[in-house]
């Protein structure tokens, strides 16, 4: 093999782009190895793909050398970066670097010497210019010097034309050297015995003679070790001085050196050991379908369980039961969670039951941590990786596992960053690669998935009860609380009196109470405080959304827009309401109302240091607060027993978000925060407050009834040809001009029909385009920033080979519309 295809690191490539180098005699490379390749004037890093004696064009550069010995990237891993680069139409190099090392990426650093110093300085008659003078001086100072720091001695452009006429006359001579490298290994200094077992011997009985007591006690306990023993820990052990080793080190008995270790993110947590409990029937009956399928290995695709079941009925235990199983079979599992933060109990949990074989990956982790658990991983080391999304790029071999919990939870989309991927359909891909088994669990699945469930693309496996110490117990009673009713009543505070009677009550008993806001969609609406009427779009039904440079009210999807009315059409009132209500707000009323209850606020802007989560769900524990007050976040995953009550201030602000799954997400919220009341000792009671008390999402959330809220919902998807029915790809154009915003918009609008033109897509019957429309955040800093929207059915095929002009994103299957 004479010719490598390369995957380079340089933005703005075509996607899937690689190119061709050829391989210098005597180099020995193999597919997924990482290398240095000259690119233009640079020399940057690539990764190998594939390996052929022809090569594919007429003229190729060589390959300047290679990064690490072994690859980096295994077959499958290659084969799913292409994947990633096709589906998500980004890059190859970025799919690929998803996988790689933390800090692998490094640039090469550019440095000059004098070719005969003696020479150039003899001779000051040369004919040169001031200028080229000036750098040879520069240049002849040192043994070598940076091409950045003659960049800041003259300038960019000159300081490169310069050298390169110097170059040209051999003047000076340039090599490459590799910038610093980001993270380092981790060492520690760490004892070894030199001499054999006579000699010790022999030099403890010189030594206790002589009185050197602790220098042969310590000979003694070093001969007794089976492992390495550090200096610090032999220090503590023995409570022997750094003079006795040093003392050691000089009769050349022992010797010090660094070795490598772990930086292991889990130091932090207690860990016990813990054995897998009985399974209740149910689960029972749960894990035999999931494991009567594995054993049974169908030719074709390995299976994709959805294990559908309600907070606390018992789906880690079975993701728990399914890793034992896999592990035993001699493979591997990746378990993804959707936020670190929120889920250190999981964590805790996985790492009990598998002690000493589990890894954590999660960008929380100090870059010198994540690099070795990646290295850890690598050398094969652990059976389970657990993690959020980036948790599924684990160099993680033999992978016969993958279970993603709360499968519906938005944050597995990757959305800031390229490429902008959704973990659930990136790990059934990589499963398929795998022949590994995906478990997907939730307690509310999203529509999507379900919808495959319904159409047996994947196996629907159920735990239909809650297991809490009481035993099974029913889900807490949910009540709604019409709004209107209370303005009607005269009470214009947060709290419904309803509300405030439960809160009452749970204080009086010393119970824990969790006010719940969502905060997404807060200001964005207007409503009628006296007939709770919502000002919607009469052409698309959606509500409408407050633009405060505008001072009108806009849709998000036909761009309609009226003036900000006066008075309600309904009702005729002018008691409008621009609707936005935040944390702080529940918590000065909440002080109001309770002046003695001990108030506890979270949400993102409380929320910053690294294990402040922790503390503060210590602190809730330990009972040192009665009120919890938060945002959405406060609905995962948390087990706070003492919490008997909680409320659910507003239930409408994600109802009126403009998207069409603002009625999924906001059932999925609303069920979240019902499960978390009532899961200890004593039962449970949840109270929504709504406006809309007739939504079928608030309906069916207060009677935790999944399946009545998918019927209605995938109804409403089908009639709109929404996903799963149809796919979206949303592409967004961000500048300072919004006139020239607006005419990308009509440009690239031409340029898709022109494609869907070529590929014989039926316009706008087999694709449509839906916008422009601003994008939500309307003006981020300082920009605008336009949107619109492809919806068809087979859009990679029309998407693929078109490249983006400059200043446009594209995100494929976009979790959220606004
Ligand atoms: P989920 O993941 O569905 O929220 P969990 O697996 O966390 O449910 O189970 C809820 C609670 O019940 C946990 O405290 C867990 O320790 C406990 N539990 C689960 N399965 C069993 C079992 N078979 N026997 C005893 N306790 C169990
Ligand atoms: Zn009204």
């Amino acid at each position: 093999m004479n010719y490598a295809g390369v995957a380079v690191n340089s933005p703005r490539l075509h996607r899937g782009q690689t190119f061709c180098y050829a391989i210098p005699p005597g180099l020995n490379l193999s597919a997924g190895q990482a290398v240095w390749v000259p690119f233009g004037s640079r020399v940057i890093q690539g990764i190998v793909l594939l390996l052929s004696d022809e090569p594919s064009v007429a003229e190729t550069k060589e390959i300047a050398g290679i990064v690490a010995d072994c690859p980096l990237l295994s077959p499958i891993q290659i084969e799913l970066g292409r994947w990633i680069s096709e589906h998500y139409c980004a890059p190859l190099f970025d799919a690929l670097a998803l996988m790689l090392p933390p800090g692998f990426e490094r640039r090469t650093v550019t440095y000059f010497q004098l070719t005969a110093p003696d020479l150039i300085r003899g001779q000051g008659d040369l004919p040169l210019t001031p200028e080229q003078k000036q750098i040879l001086r520069i240049i002849g100072e040192k043994k070598k010097t940076s091409l950045p720091e003659l960049e800041k001695a003259i300038g960019k452009r000159k300081a490169r034309q310069i050298t390169d006429q110097l170059l040209d006359r051999q003047l000076i001579s340039q090599t490459l050297e590799l910038e610093k490298a980001k993270i380092e290994p981790k060492t520690l200094p760490y004892v070894r015995l030199l001499a054999d077992k006579e000699e010790i011997e022999a030099a403890k009985a010189r030594l206790n003679k002589s009185r050197a007591y602790k220098q042969a006690e310590l000979l003694e306990f070093l001969t007794e070790q089976t492992r390495p023993i550090s200096v610090s820990e032999l220090r503590k052990r023995l409570n022997c001085s750094l003079a006795t080793i040093k003392a050691l080190v000089r009769r050349c008995l022992i010797s010090v050196e660094r070795l490598r270790v772990r930086r292991d993110p889990l130091s932090h947590l207690s860990l016990t050991t813990s054995r897998a409990p009985i399974l209740t029937p149910s689960q029972h009956a749960a894990w035999e379908s999931i494991r009567n399928t594995i054993v049974r290995e169908q030719p074709g695709s390995p299976p994709v369980f959805l294990l559908f079941g309600v907070t606390g009925s018992g789906k880690t235990e079975i993701y728990l039961r399914a890793l034992a199983h896999v592990i035993a079979a001699g493979k591997r599992g990746i378990c993804l969670i959707p936020e670190i933060a929120l889920t250190q109990q999981t964590v805790e949990r996985f790492a009990n039951r598998f002690p000493g074989r589990v890894a954590v990956l999660h960008s929380g982790l100090s870059p010198g941590e994540q690099f070795d658990e990646w290295q850890w991983i690598m050398e094969g080391n652990c059976d389970v990786v657990i993690g959020p999304r980036s948790a599924l790029f684990a160099p993680l071999s033999n992978l016969g596992l993958i279970i993603i919990d709360e499968e519906h939870e938005w944050a597995y989309k990757q959305e800031d960053k390229i490429p902008r991927y959704h973990a659930r359909d990136v790990a059934i891909k990589l499963a398929q690669l795998s022949n590994a088994v995906v478990i997907l669990g939730s307690a509310t699945p999203d529509v999507g998935s379900f919808h495959k469930a319904q159409q047996g693309e994947y196996q629907l496996v159920e735990l239909k009860e809650r297991i809490t110490p009481r035993g099974y117990s029913p889900l807490p009673e949910v009540s709604i609380i019409d709004l209107r009713e209370e303005l009607k009543a005269g009470n214009t505070s947060l709290f419904s009196r309803s509300l405030l009677a439960a809160m009452q009550e749970a204080l009086a008993k010393s119970e824990q109470i969790i006010l719940f806001l969502n905060r997404r969609g807060t200001a964005t609406f207007v409503r009628c405080r006296s007939c709770g009427f919502v000002f919607r779009c009469p052409r698309c039904s959606i509500a409408f959304t407050y633009h405060s440079v505008e001072k009108r009210l806009i849709c998000h999807r036909c761009r309609y827009s009226i003036p900000v009315p006066q008075s309600c059409p309904q009702c005729f009132r002018r008691h409008l309401r621009f609707l936005g209500i935040g944390t702080q707000r529940v918590e000065e009323e909440t002080g109001y109302f309770f002046p003695e209850a001990r108030l506890l606020r979270w949400d993102r802007d409380v929320i910053t240091r690294k294990y402040a989560h922790e503390e503060l769900l210590k602190d809730l524990r330990d009972h040192k607060a009665d009120v919890l007050i938060g945002t959405q976040m406060i609905a995962k995953g948390l087990d706070l027993p003492q919490v008997t009550l909680a409320g659910i201030i507003s239930a409408d602000t994600g109802l009126n978000f403009p998207d069409f799954r603002s009625s999924e997400r906001t059932f999925q919220l609303l069920c979240q925060v019902a499960g978390r009341a009532g899961r200890g000792v004593k039962a449970g009671r949840v109270i929504i407050q709504t406006y809309s008390p007739d939504n079928y999402a608030v309906e069916a959330a207060a009677r935790h009834d999944y399946v009545g809220f998918y019927r209605k919902e995938i109804d409403y998807r089908r009639q709109f040809n929404y996903p799963p029915f149809s796919q979206l790809v949303r592409l967004v154009y961000s500048h300072t001009n919004e006139a020239l915003c607006r005419r990308e918009m009509e440009k690239m609008r031409l340029i898709l029909e022109e494609r869907a033109k070529e590929h014989k897509i039926d316009f706008p019957d087999g694709v449509g385009i839906i916008g422009p429309v601003p994008v939500f955040a309307f003006r981020a800093r300082g920009r605008y920033r336009w949107q619109l929207f492809l919806r068809g059915s087979d859009l990679t095929r029309m998407l693929s080979q078109l490249t983006l002009p400059w200043g446009w994103t594209i995100d494929v299957d976009p979790v959220g519309i606004v």
